[in-house]
């Protein structure tokens, strides 16, 4: 029987098994094998060869002594040829057989091969034997392998999955414990993944999430381990941490790395994160504690505007880590009343007047104190529950527009965050329509933001709903534009009114000559499509001056105020007309109304 298959780089070939055992020749006499077999317990079959060392079969040891323990059988074969006695029909292979294809062979062959195991050629030539126990021990070993990478390790991205992180960590903790050192902990989410995951499919979002881990290892040193948590969540521990300005370099280094463009399917994407750190001992010993701390801090870099990093410190919120409660608390929010809408101004930076405000909802959570969206909207979009909750923020910012209307303010826009599940339901523009006309509002006074990842779909259906939405009267906005995509085709495609340029390409303007270029060629577009700009997250008077010259018409900002209540945002409203103040800050205003 003679066997060659192919080559299989994932599977050893038979190679690592071999032995060499010298064999004997097809004449050489019974009584020779058997005192070659006496002198070495350990061989457990012996190859037999012609004078060209061409295998001819196998004498296996167990087989062949109980043939010459009978009686008289040395005396009648002691002279015989070995050839007379050995298994013909013995398993010989290429040296190029797979494990797993040798296995397969061997038990379809029969149980007596598993005693006597198999010979190995090269060009035909004899070149070793191998013991079937070690065929099955290699085989189980590698099986185990297998499972254990498996349940250890992410099968996207090859990087430890939380399982495997969380035992590290629990070393870790216990060898920094005992060696009296520090270690860091990075927890890193990030920015708008799911909009690249909506908007250009999963096996694009996969094939991102691959990159990003690839370039997060890059900036670990090779001691670190970088895992995968979950989505787009991912972990760096960083044994042997001296001070907290080691983990500053480390986080400088994937803001850096992220700030090239990826390459995924033929198109070239920025992706950015946002980072949390924390360190054991001094922020906790514990590895659930430390990794909620490092994950607090993350919540607060994207409270801060994404795209940086934070360190841990006593007064955040360890929440995040809660998702189930926080979940099921959601579930009920709603029937509660436990939602409110903040409002966060725009102003036109020509007037210094305020031309209209953003709604923001906020969660009152009885437990946990004010919630910002990022704690809490991802959940509501991956529930399905940003649909009602959506179609409150839009009755109750309706609402609360037709009061200041009726308090005598002059009637001004209002913007609404839709998310992409709100914009997909069939009946999506129906209800704007009975929600405007149940408010008593006018249509042009309201405002939808929606997102630039939503037009990458399927394009009727997205022009459909839009051309309906303008043919009610609402206007149309592109929020956090620039974050996404580099086809800018469907601007020219679709009705929109106004672009939100995002506040990653305003904050630090002034130190990233970059980002100054890209507002500037971000005006430029829109002064050439006739789109109003608005540029979000302005906050220092540096920034206001480079906006404005960059041509931008509008900005929000804390630089003028931060999202605010409806009745301190109408304070604020009247106390700037009776100043016909220009850009009183809110520091300022603050110092008058707020405890
Ligand atoms: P967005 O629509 O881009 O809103 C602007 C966010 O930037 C707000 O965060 C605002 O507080 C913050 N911001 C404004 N100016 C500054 C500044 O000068 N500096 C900094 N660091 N931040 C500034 P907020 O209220 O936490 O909302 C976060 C995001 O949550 C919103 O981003 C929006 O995408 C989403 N969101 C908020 N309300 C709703 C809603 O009712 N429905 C939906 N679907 N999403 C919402
Ligand atoms: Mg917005
Ligand atoms: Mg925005």
């Amino acid at each position: 029987m003679f066997t060659h298959l192919t080559k299989d780089k994932e599977n050893p070939t038979v190679i690592i098994l071999l032995k060499f055992i010298p064999p004997i020749m097809e004449l050489t006499p019974c009584l020779a094998v058997l005192k070659l077999f006496s002198e070495n317990s350990d061989i457990f079959a012996l190859p037999v060869v012609n004078s060209d060392n061409i295998p001819l079969g196998i004498v296996d040891r167990k087989a062949f002594i109980e043939t010459f323990i009978k009686p008289f059988s040395k005396e009648l074969h002691g002279n015989k040829k070995i050839s007379d006695f050995m298994n013909q029909s013995s398993i010989i292979v290429d040296k190029e057989t797979t494990i797993d294809d040798i296995a397969t062979i061997i038990v379809n062959a029969g149980i007596q091969h598993m005693m006597s195991g198999f010979i190995a050629t090269d060009n035909g030539q004899y070149i070793g034997v191998a013991n079937v126990l070690d065929l099955l021990n290699e085989i189980t070993q590698r099986k185990q392998a297998t499972l254990f990478h498996l349940a250890h390790f992410d099968q996207l991205t090859k990087l430890p999955n939380r399982l495997l992180f969380l035992d590290r960590l629990d070393m870790e903790i216990i060898k920094s414990h005992r060696e009296k050192t520090q270690l860091g902990l990075l927890f890193i989410d990030l920015d708008n993944f799911k909009h690249f995951n909506d908007s250009m499919g999963h096996g694009f979002g996969d094939k991102l999430l691959v990159e990003v881990a690839a370039r997060l290892s890059s900036c670990a040193r090779k001691s670190d381990t970088v895992a995968r948590l979950s989505g787009d969540e991912f972990t760096i521990l960083q044994g042997q941490t001296n001070c907290q300005d080691d983990l500053n370099i480390l986080c400088g280094r994937i803001m850096e790395t992220m700030k090239e463009p990826l390459q995924i399917m033929g198109r070239e994407v920025f992706i950015t994160a946002s980072i949390g750190t924390a360190m054991c001992p001094c922020d906790d010993v514990e590895s659930t504690g430390l990794l909620a701390k490092a994950d607090a801090a993350m919540y607060e870099a994207k409270r801060s505007g994404r795209n940086t990093y934070r360190h841990y410190v006593s007064s955040m919120n360890l929440y995040s880590f809660n998702h189930m409660t926080l979940e099921t608390d959601l579930r009920m929010a709603l029937v509660r009343n436990e939602f409110e809408l903040f409002y966060q101004p725009q102003v036109d930076l020509s007037t210094g007047k305020i031309i209209g405000n953003e709604a923001l909802i906020r969660w009152r959570h009885p437990e946990r104190g004010l919630l910002s969206p990022i704690d809490f909207i991802k959940i509501t979009e991956e529930t399905g529950l940003i649909v009602p909750i959506g179609k409150w923020v839009l009755q109750e910012a309706c609402r609360q527009h037709m009061i200041w209307v009726e308090n005598g303010m002059e009637p001004m826009p209002i913007s609404v965050n839709i998310s992409a599940m709100q914009f997909y339901q069939t009946e999506f523009c129906k209800m704007v329509r009975s929600i405007i006309t149940d408010s008593g509002m006018q249509p042009i006074y309201l405002e939808l933001e929606l997102t630039e990842g939503l037009f990458m779909h399927d394009v009727d259906i997205v022009l459909n709903t839009l051309n309906e939405l303008h043919e009610l009267g609402v206007k149309l906005a592109i929020d956090d534009f620039g974050t996404g995509y580099s086809n800018l085709s469907y601007l020219k495609m679709f009705p929109i009114d106004r672009l939100k340029i995002d506040q990653s390409f305003i904050r630090h303007l002034e130190c990233e000559p970059i980002n100054v270029d890209i507002v500037r060629a971000i005006a430029a577009l829109g002064k050439s499509l006739s789109l109003d700009l608005v540029a979000e997250g302005v906050e220092t008077d540096s920034e206001l001056a480079l906006v404005k010259s960059s041509g931008c018409k509008f900005v929000q900002g804390y630089r003028y105020s931060k999202p605010l209540p409806a009745d301190q945002l109408e304070l604020w409203m009247k106390e700037r007309s009776r100043n016909d103040s220009v850009s009183m800050p809110l520091a300022e205003f603050h110092d008058k109304t707020l405890p």
